[in-house]
C-alpha cells in the first residue's frame, strides 16, 4: 500500500467504516443464486410508488429533454411543502434524501474541536457524519432492555451528557428511532428542547413520522417557532415511496436554512425527483393507504412473532426489531437462503436482533413462514 497517498485525508475518514445498506434483491440472486426473493431490509414502501407519481414521471420522460439544469432552488416543491406545513419557504431546505440534510449539518456544525451527540442504537449515519468531520461522538447510553421503550433514547441521559460535554455542537434525535422503532414522549421531548442551550443545534429526524399514531406526535411545527436551534427533517423515501429518487427536506429557522444553503450542492435534487416529490405530496390518499397497511400489518406481525416466543420491540415505524435471545447471524443467513432479505443489526450493537420492514400481507406471511423454518432447523 502507498503510505503517502492518504497522508492528508481527514483523520476521522481513515478509521471510518462505510455505511452498509440492506442487500438488494439482485445481489442475493448473484451471491446465493436465490431467485424470487423479497426485500424487507430497508424500510421501503411495500406499495411501491404512487400511480400518480409514476404517470407524471412517464409523461415527463417522454416529453422533455434533460439538457437543462434542474431548478436549484426547488421553488415549486418548497411552495407545496410550505403550504402543507404552514411555514415560510425560507425555512425549508431540500436534500438529496434526508441523508443530505444530515451531511449539511455535519459540514456546518462539526469539526475536530466539536462533538456530535446521539443515542446508542441510533441511526448509523449520525456517527458516520461525525467521524467524517473528525468530530468527537458523545454516545448517550440507551434505556435498558426492560424499559417500556427498550433500547430507546434516554432524554434524561442526553441532558446529563450535554452538561458534561461542553463541546457538543449538534444533537441528533430520531423519533421514532431506527433500528429500534422506539419513540419519545412528546412532553419529554419538548422539556428537553427547553433545556438545550441556544447555541447547540438539535436535529430531530422524523423519517418515520407518518407512521406514528397522531396522538403520540409532538407539535414540532410549534416547537420550530419556539426553538430557533431546532431543525426537523423528513423524507420522501419511506411513506411517500420515493427512496430511489432521493428527496428529503428540513424545517428550521431561516438562519439555519441559510447556512445549510451555503454548503449545499447547487443542484442537489434532480428534476425528476423534484417533480415526483411535488406529485407525491398531493397524493395523500396513497400515503394514507400506506400508513393504514403498515399499522394493520405491524400489529399482525408483532402478534405472530410474540406468539413464536420472540422479543419484539415496540414500534411506531414501518419495521420491527425482533430479538432471539441468541446470536441472530445464523437466522439472518437462514432467511437469506429462503429468499427473505432482512437487516442484521449487529453493527447497531444489537447482535441478537434483526430488523424486518413491514411488507405487504403476502410478504409478511412469507417472512413468518421462512422464519418458522429457520427456527425449526
Ligand atoms: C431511512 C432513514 C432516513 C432517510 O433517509 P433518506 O436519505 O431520506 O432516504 C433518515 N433517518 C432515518 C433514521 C432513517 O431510517
Amino acid at each position: 500500500m502507498n503510505s503517502t497517498l492518504l497522508k492528508h485525508a481527514g483523520p476521522g475518514v481513515l478509521s471510518l467504516e462505510a455505511y452498509s445498506p440492506g442487500m438488494p434483491i439482485d445481489e442475493l440472486q448473484r451471491r446465493l443464486g436465490v431467485g424470487n426473493a423479497i426485500k424487507l431490509a430497508s424500510n421501503e414502501n411495500p406499495l411501491g410508488t404512487s400511480a400518480k407519481v409514476r404517470e407524471a414521471i412517464a409523461q415527463t420522460v417522454s416529453g422533455s429533454d434533460f439538457a437543462r439544469y434542474p431548478d436549484g432552488s426547488g421553488h415549486r416543491l418548497k411552495q407545496k411543502i410550505a403550504q402543507m406545513q404552514a411555514i415560510e419557504p425560507s425555512r425549508i431546505t431540500l436534500g438529496n434524501g434526508s441523508n443530505d440534510i444530515i451531511e449539511l449539518l455535519g459540514r456546518v456544525f462539526l469539526g475536530p474541536d466539536r462533538a456530535a451527540m446521539f443515542s446508542a442504537h441510533a441511526f448509523a449515519v449520525y456517527p458516520i457524519i461525525a467521524q467524517a468531520q473528525s468530530a468527537r461522538a458523545v454516545v448517550v447510553p440507551a434505556r435498558p432492555a426492560d424499559d417500556e421503550q427498550p433500547y430507546g433514547h434516554d432524554l434524561a441521559a442526553f441532558a446529563r451528557e450535554l452538561k458534561a460535554n461542553p463541546d457538543v455542537a449538534l444533537i441528533f434525535i430520531a423519533n421514532p428511532n431506527n433500528p429500534t422503532g422506539t419513540w419519545l414522549n412528546a412532553a419529554d421531548l419538548e422539556a428537553f428542547l427547553a433545556q438545550v442551550p441556544s447555541d447547540v443545534i438539535v436535529a430531530l429526524d422524523e423519517a418515520y413520522d407518518e407512521y406514528m399514531d397522531p396522538a403520540l406526535r409532538g407539535d414540532t411545527r410549534a416547537w420550530l417557532d419556539r426553538f430557533p436551534n431546532l431543525i426537523v427533517f423528513r423524507t420522501f423515501s419511506k411513506a411517500y415511496g420515493l427512496a430511489a429518487l432521493r428527496v428529503g427536506y428540513s424545517l428550521s429557522s431561516p438562519e439555519l436554512a441559510d447556512v445549510l444553503n451555503r454548503v449545499r450542492q447547487p443542484f442537489n435534487n434532480n428534476s425528476l425527483a423534484l417533480l415526483a416529490a411535488e406529485v407525491a405530496l398531493e397524493d395523500q390518499d396513497f400515503v394514507q393507504r400506506s400508513v393504514e397497511l403498515n399499522t394493520r400489518e405491524r400489529a399482525r406481525l408483532t402478534e405472530a412473532l410474540q406468539g413464536m416466543g420472540l422479543t419484539v420491540l415496540p414500534s411506531q415505524a414501518n419495521f420491527l426489531a425482533v430479538g432471539f435471545g441468541r446470536d441472530a447471524k445464523p437466522i439472518h443467513q437462514g432467511l437469506l437462503e429462503r429468499g427473505v432479505i432482512v437487516r442484521p443489526v449487529a453493527s447497531y450493537e444489537l447482535p441478537q436482533f434483526i430488523r424486518v420492514s413491514i411488507g405487504t400481507e403476502a410478504e409478511n406471511d412469507r417472512f413468518i413462514a421462512a422464519l418458522k423454518e429457520v427456527l425449526a432447523a
